[in-house]
């Protein structure tokens, strides 16, 4: 799937579900005549199901089903269809209150009927859950907090959604008089809830989850730290490059669930992840024990789609541990030769933040790729014009990113502006957030 679908299918699910409620809600008007007398009660009516029908939306894309992948490629691309339903949800509920008072303000017993609590159930229930979403929403775009804090503000936008539900099916407005937006409104929200439910309560035993036990765990440098599990029960079926979602049940690590790609082939008897430390978690998953069981979820992920489906050449780059996808694509080599020319360039900061130097020097050798370890420290950061020394007719190869956010922006941008096709930079991103 090209790299701009999964945004424009995205744009006409939203229209479409949103232009359905409108639809419904116009159609059961038996006239517009007053609209000119009161045309902010109908935009804060309009706005309040558009939001409505967003919110609901926007906690089916959290349940990582399978069939969202289908539509939208990456699980990652899923995550970002599911923020941008939020804020839209989020701008429609300001603008459902705003108009509100905006329509009341000429009627004082009106405005402190809406402003003032207590005065009716069903109006409580819209306030709690407006400034529930407007809090929750707010800490969510703040890059601030940690991200276990984040994560776990973020788990109680399932209550505002009760609450908002419990609103739209108490008040008296058309969803009470108009039964089919009643029903269908009912019905997209129960989906929203639904989803939300599986993914907070149901997802850890429904979900596609394997068990493993920890093998080995060795340090590579002081940074960077492998952990071979092995599989209790059936393996996990994954293709390379894919990421799991991981839980160790280990009380020096916890029981955190965290993604992390996969550097081993289905192949090997063994699964591998590989890790840099980062946060807390990372810093405690060094002390991991042998003989730890883990429940793993997954597999995710397509971004070796473009490796295994396009005969193209291809240039790969990584950058620190970004490196993890390639080495699992890598062992794939070995079984699995497929006939593109490869380039693969590593960057790191230097030689001691390269831990696999050595094995991609030898690996890539093996396999004919032509291979370049580029060191920040002394080179500068990775540009268009090293990429251009290093790889002949470099407009036309597919290029695979792997690394630090900032790195593959900075990249695709000077790709795409050198005249490297839109759908010919694929990149693997580290940032589910
Ligand atoms: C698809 C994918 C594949 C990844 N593969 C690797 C890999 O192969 N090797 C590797 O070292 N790292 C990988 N990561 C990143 C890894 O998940 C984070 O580095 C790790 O979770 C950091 O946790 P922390 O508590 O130590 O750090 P923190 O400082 O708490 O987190 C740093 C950042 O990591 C991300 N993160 C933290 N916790 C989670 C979580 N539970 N779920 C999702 N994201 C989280 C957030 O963006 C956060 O801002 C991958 C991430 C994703 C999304």
């Amino acid at each position: 799937m090209k790299q701009w679908d999964w945004h424009n299918i995205n744009i006409l699910w939203i229209l479409l579900f949103t232009s359905v409620s409108l639809g419904i809600w116009a159609y059961g008007k038996t006239s517009f005549a007053f609209f000119w007398y009161t045309p902010w009660l109908y935009l804060a009516q309009a706005a309040g199901i558009v939001a409505i029908t967003n919110m609901s939306l926007t906690f089916v894309y959290t349940t990582r089903f399978k069939i969202l992948g289908k539509f939208f490629g990456e699980l990652q691309h899923v995550y970002r269809i599911h923020k941008l339903n939020s804020i839209i949800g989020t701008v429609f509920i300001v603008l459902h209150v705003s108009f509100f008072m905006i329509h009341s303000i000429s009627y004082p017993t009106l405005f402190r009927y809406y402003l003032l609590p207590g005065s009716y159930w069903a109006l409580d229930y819209g306030r709690i859950s407006f400034l529930l979403f407007i809090l929750l929403t707010g800490l969510s775009f703040s890059n601030r907090i940690p991200y276990h804090i984040w994560k776990m503000t973020h788990k109680f936008m399932g209550l505002a959604m009760l609450f908002a539900m419990l609103h739209v099916v108490t008040v008296t407005s058309d969803v009470k008089y108009n039964m089919l937006l009643r029903y269908w409104l009912i019905g997209l929200m129960s989906i929203g809830g639904l989803s939300c439910i599986y993914t907070l309560f149901l997802y850890r035993f429904w979900g596609p989850k394997k068990k493993y036990v920890v093998s080995k765990v060795q340090a590579l440098n002081s940074d960077v730290t492998e952990i071979d599990m092995m599989p209790i029960g059936k393996p996990l079926k994954y293709d390379p490059a894919q990421f799991i979602f991981l839980s160790f049940l280990s009380s020096i690590v916890g029981k955190e669930v965290h993604p992390f790609s996969i550097t081993t082939i289905e192949e090997d008897q063994k699964l591998q992840i590989s890790f840099k430390v980062l946060g807390d978690y990372t810093k405690k998953l060094r002390h991991l024990e042998v003989g730890t069981e883990v429940d793993i979820w997954g597999p995710y992920g397509t971004f070796s789609e473009k490796y295994l489906l396009d005969n193209r050449d291809q240039v790969w780059i990584a950058g620190g541990i970004g490196v993890t996808p390639f080495l699992s694509i890598l062992k794939h080599q070995n079984s699995h030769q497929l006939t593109s020319n490869k380039w693969f360039l590593y960057c790191t900061r230097s030689m001691e933040d390269a831990p696999y130097h050595q094995y991609l020097e030898k690996e890539t050798e093996n396999h004919d790729i032509s291979y370049h370890h580029h060191q920040s420290n002394d080179q500068g950061f990775i540009t268009i014009d090293y990429i251009r020394s290093q790889v002949p007719d470099f407009q036309n190869k597919v290029y695979m990113l792997s690394g630090p956010t900032l790195m593959m922006k900075l990249l695709q941008k000077d790709l795409h502006r050198s005249g490297v096709t839109f759908h010919h930079v694929i990149h693997e991103d580290f940032s589910l957030r």
